[in-house]
């Protein structure tokens, strides 16, 4: 579990050196906020969340 902004944020999947995080509240709101890592660096960050923290 990661919190970015006060949001939860869970691990979808990870594979290799690649790491996807989906909000926690995804499945809940449809929230699409979502974060991806490659090695540990953040390649691509979506946090606007329909949703408050
Ligand atoms: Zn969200």
């Amino acid at each position: 579990m990661m919190i970015i902004g006060g949001y939860r944020f869970s691990l979808q999947y990870a594979r290799n050196t690649k790491e996807r995080w989906q909000c926690s509240r995804r499945s809940y709101y449809g929230c699409k906020a979502v974060v991806r890592l490659n090695n540990g660096v953040l390649r691509y960050r979506n946090v606007e969340h329909n949703h408050e923290p």
